[in-house]
């Protein structure tokens, strides 16, 4: 399988993050980055696209935002990363302010989306890691593996969250059908609900978003990734949400995922893409899943049974000491 990555990436280090009440080390950490590498000998790197493709997804204005959010505050003389602190409540009027603390505000919904210094470049880049993965597959038919990092399926069109920024699957799906397809089709393995994708593509009918996750009455994103949110206008019956008790195993991981992939045959897709996250597994530390490393594989089986042309896009997985394993046990799925 074709695997792609920029080492642009490598340069998002968020420091911190507000978890649980406190500040505690960033899980969405650099080391991640080598622990995937190790498992990926012959990684290729991305090509630039430009930022076209990135527009068409998310507003104008929010990327400007990402572009300078650090050093906007770095400039108000703030040590350390651009923290999120103050959001406007439901029901204010929106309010264009440039003052950097209210910016963050509006374009995040979380503390733990931090801009660091190398935010921006790395997001960039990871989206462009998408893009090159979708030409390959586009060309070839053939599965493709995009490492993309940090995460993007939390991000919507103008907000950041989940350590999301752009979100690479969302611009790949689009990209897809500016390049030909007629429809495509997200099916999201990562234990978090995909919300900014499925936002993003809410009220249309030729992308159809299904995700797989933790039942977000009990996880994060809370506000998201319930059994009645189906899709709006033409989209309503185009996005599919199959939530899970925390302590799932494959056994009932995987009725959930049949479900889905039968969904998907209904549809049928000219592409497939897949958001992977390795944070369903049991060692996780901030997930709640009982997915055991050889499971990847089944899971990813099943998915490669369909014969779809298929990008794969990485989302989250913090367990790092397995998380190479994890992901190389998903990708042999696809090449057994
Ligand atoms: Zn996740």
């Amino acid at each position: 399988m074709r695997t792609f990555y920029s080492d642009h990436q490598s340069r998002h280090a968020p420091s911190v993050e507000l978890q649980n009440g406190a500040l505690v080390p960033h899980a969405e950490s650099a080391e991640r980055v080598d622990a995937i590498k190790r498992v990926l000998p012959r990684l290729e790197a991305a090509k630039d696209f430009g930022l076209d493709p990135i527009l068409a997804v998310h507003d104008a204005d929010y990327v400007d935002f990402l572009r300078r959010a650090y050093t906007d505050w770095a400039s108000a003389g703030r040590p350390g990363d651009a923290f999120p602190y103050v959001f406007p409540i439901r029901g204010r009027r929106p309010l264009n302010l440039k003052r950097i603390d209210a910016e963050l505000g509006r374009y995040a919904y979380d503390c733990g989306t931090l801009v660091a210094p190398g935010t921006w470049d790395a997001v960039y880049w990871s989206a462009q890691t998408a893009l090159t993965g979708l030409e390959a597959v586009m060309t070839s038919g053939e599965a493709t593996f995009a490492f993309c990092r940090p995460p993007g399926h939390h991000a919507g069109r103008d907000y950041m969250g989940g350590y999301s920024y752009l979100n690479a699957a969302a611009i790949a799906a689009e990209q897809a059908l500016r390049s030909g397809a007629e429809t495509v089709a997200v099916l999201d393995v990562d234990y978090h609900h995909g919300n900014g994708t499925q936002d993003i593509f809410y009220g249309r009918n030729d992308v159809l978003t299904i995700s797989l996750h933790a039942d977000p009455s009990m996880d994060y994103p809370f506000y998201w990734g319930h059994v009645d949110e189906t899709g709006q206008d033409a989209g309503d019956g185009y996005n599919l949400n199959l939530p899970m008790a925390r302590g799932t195993e494959w056994s009932a991981y995987k009725a959930q995922l049949a479900a889905a992939i039968e969904r998907l045959q209904a549809f049928a897709p000219d592409v497939l893409i897949v958001p992977f996250g390795a944070d369903t597994y049991i060692k996780d530390p901030i997930s709640f899943f009982a997915i055991e490393t050889a499971d990847y594989t089944s899971m990813a089986r099943m998915i490669a049974d369909l014969g779809l042309p298929t990008l794969i896009c990485m989302e989250g997985g913090y367990a790092v000491d397995d998380l190479g394993a994890n992901v190389a046990a998903f990708l042999n799925g696809f090449s057994a």
